[in-house]
Order: structure tokens, then sequence, then C-alpha cells
């Protein structure tokens, strides 16, 4: 009897988990090169109100400019700043000794997606921005190549390189991606609207489309499919900083806050995603102080564009707050996290990084 007791007690105990297991849905997102100098203290003394990179810097002060730096990044991200630094943890504030630094040596975008979707830097193999198909596995592919979360994931990017870090064609994780439309017979009203909208909207750039397309093909997805894993890469904030335009730039990072509390917004209201979803937030790389110019710029010539920071919240992750005490995370850690929280197994060798203890101090 004491036996089979025993033994219910203990298959309670499995289901439970495995159901609680199962159970969570991760959010990972990304805003292209997004310094955590902006990030921590917004706008920036120093450029603000600089005439070479800011067209009109009376109305630009008067949205970003306040005395204090608390007061500057809330006027940029408020939801950030007023929502998600109570719910979870802020870290990379290295004026408080909270750090995140990448461990890829390259300090761009295609290395740095990849360190972030793969666990791992491999700055032989990824050390250029060209499209091609990534030689590593990323979590979206171990995801979905497990019988559980099969068809449960996805990919959003504003860039066009994503099929290719994502591996799209080997993977089978679909990408939707730089000027790609909704595809398929079940298109919601939105979806036609904006696959109607995108090509009348011109980017700036030529391999880059605005967020806000982005943004809302993964929701209309999302609503309709709901993946367990979802992938958002934004991008807006690192091609207007290479532009050397500092007005956009903020204005982007504003707006990208927006869109991710309508994303938060969206996930509180759909039963499938509320209390079970994971968020984490990062970038891709950071971007140059000194020389002043090198704010535009990054790669390995540009010092401290290997700096990062990280955003962390949603289910399992205790709110600390923004991070104040002296810590070292790296980049690399993300992608062991994901999958740990979705009771999958990293390969060892493959991810050095040690999963973040989202509970601990
Ligand atoms: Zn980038």
């Amino acid at each position: 009897m004491k036996k089979l007791i025993f033994c219910l007690f203990g298959l309670l105990l499995f289901v439970n988990a495995q159901a609680q297991k199962s159970n969570t849905k991760v959010i990972l997102i990304t805003l292209d090169g997004l310094r955590w100098q902006e990030l921590f203290s917004g706008a920036d003394s120093l450029l603000v109100s600089n005439r070479t990179y800011v067209h009109d810097t009376t109305a630009l002060k008067s949205r970003f400019w306040k005395p204090t730096p608390q007061e500057r990044r809330k006027a940029l991200m408020p939801f950030v700043w007023n929502t998600l630094s109570q719910k979870g943890q802020i870290h990379g504030n290295r004026n408080l000794g909270s750090k995140v630094d990448l461990t890829n040596q390259m300090w761009f975008s295609y290395p740095g997606y990849n360190e972030i979707l793969t666990g791992k830097a491999d700055d032989k193999r990824v050390n250029s921005n060209d499209k091609i198909p990534n030689p590593n596995t990323t979590i979206l592919e171990i995801a979905h190549s497990d019988e559980r979360y099969k068809n449960k994931v996805a990919a959003f990017g504003s860039w066009d390189v994503f099929p290719f870090i994502v591996n799209e064609e080997r993977s089978g994780v679909p990408v939707n991606a730089g000027f790609e439309i909704a595809k398929g017979d079940q298109l919601s009203e939105r979806e036609k609207f904006l696959n109607e909208l995108q090509p009348k909207v011109p980017s700036p750039w030529g391999t880059v489309r605005l967020d806000a397309f982005t943004h809302y093909y993964a929701i209309e997805h999302m609503k309709k499919n709901h993946p367990q894993l979802t992938y958002i890469a934004y991008g807006e904030t690192d091609d207007f900083a290479h532009d050397g335009n500092y007005e956009a730039y903020l204005t982007s990072a504003h707006n990208t806050d927006a869109l991710l509390k309508n994303l938060y917004d969206f996930t509180q209201q759909d039963p499938f995603y509320k209390d079970k979803t994971l968020f984490i937030i990062t970038t891709d790389h950071g971007r140059g102080t000194q020389p002043l110019e090198t704010w535009k710029s990054h790669g390995d010539k540009i010092k401290g564009a290997g700096q990062v920071w990280m955003i962390l919240f949603g289910k399992g992750v205790s709110a600390h707050g923004e991070i104040s005490s002296p810590k070292q995370l790296y980049s690399n850690q993300i992608a062991p996290t994901v999958l740990k929280a979705l009771d999958l197994k990293p390969e060892a060798p493959n991810m050095p990084g040690k999963t973040l203890s989202l509970n601990k101090d």
C-alpha cells in the first residue's frame, strides 16, 4: 500500500511537472543595435542637441530631454521603465556594475543573432552579414524538430537576412522577414491589409522594412496559430543609427517600446499566453561612444560595441527590477535558458553558456 501511494505520488509529481513544462510559452525579442547607454540613461546629452545628427534639436529635446537619466529613460521607453522594471529584470547598466556582453568578437548583426539563437559564438564561420544559410542550429530549429513544438515555432524580422540566420530552408521554421508578406489561405483581414499596405509604404532601406509591419504580422500570426516559441526581431534602431539620424533613432526606440507594450497587452488578453509566457528582450550588438561619431557604428573596431543588455520578465522570472549590483551575463546564455523553459535539452558542447537563473539573484 505504502508503495502504491508512493507510486501515485510520484506519478502525480511527474504529470504535474510535464503539464507545467509544456505549458510555458517563450517570446524572444531583439532590438537591433540599441545601445545600453540610451536604454538606461535615455537621450545622450552629446547627441540630442548636435546639429550634425539632429535636424530639429528643439523638438527632439522637448520630447526626450529631462534633467536626470531616470527621467530621460522613462520619456524614451515608458513601457520598459514604468512597467517592465516593476515586473522583471533589466540587466546591463554598466554604470551600476551590471554587465552583459557578447562572446563573439565580431560585434555586428549576423554573428550577434547567431550567438543569441544558437547559444554559441562561431567567429570562424559566421563572420559576415552575407545571406549564407546558418551552418549552426538555432533554438527555433531545435524546438520545431521536437514533437511537442512541431509547427508551434515562428520567427518575424525586419531584416531580410533572418531566413538565412534561422536557416528557414533546412529547419522548416517559418520566417516572415524583409519585405515578405503573410502567406496561406486563411489570412485574417488585417493580414490582407498589411499585405496591401507594405509595398505602398516605402522603407528608407533596401534590406530592412519598417518595424510596424514585422510587429503586426507577428501579432496576427500569434492570434491565429499560437506558437509556443516566437521570435520577433525589430530592426529600425540600427539602420537609423547607421544613417546618422539621432532623431529617428530615438523616435524608433520610443516606437518600439510602444510595440512591446502592444505585444504584452495582446498576450495578457489571450488565455494561451496570459501568465504562461517567458519574455526575453535583448540586442545583437552595442555601438560606440568615443569618438562621438562612433555612436553610428559597430563592429570589432568600435570600442564598446560588444556591450549589450537584457530584459527578462514573465513566467518564472523574479521581479528584481534594474540590476544594480556587480554581475556579468553573456548573450550566449539566452539560448540554453529558452530551451530549459521549454523543457528541451541543449546539446551541451554546442551551448557553453550557463542557463540564466531567472528567480534567483
Ligand atoms: Zn545589428
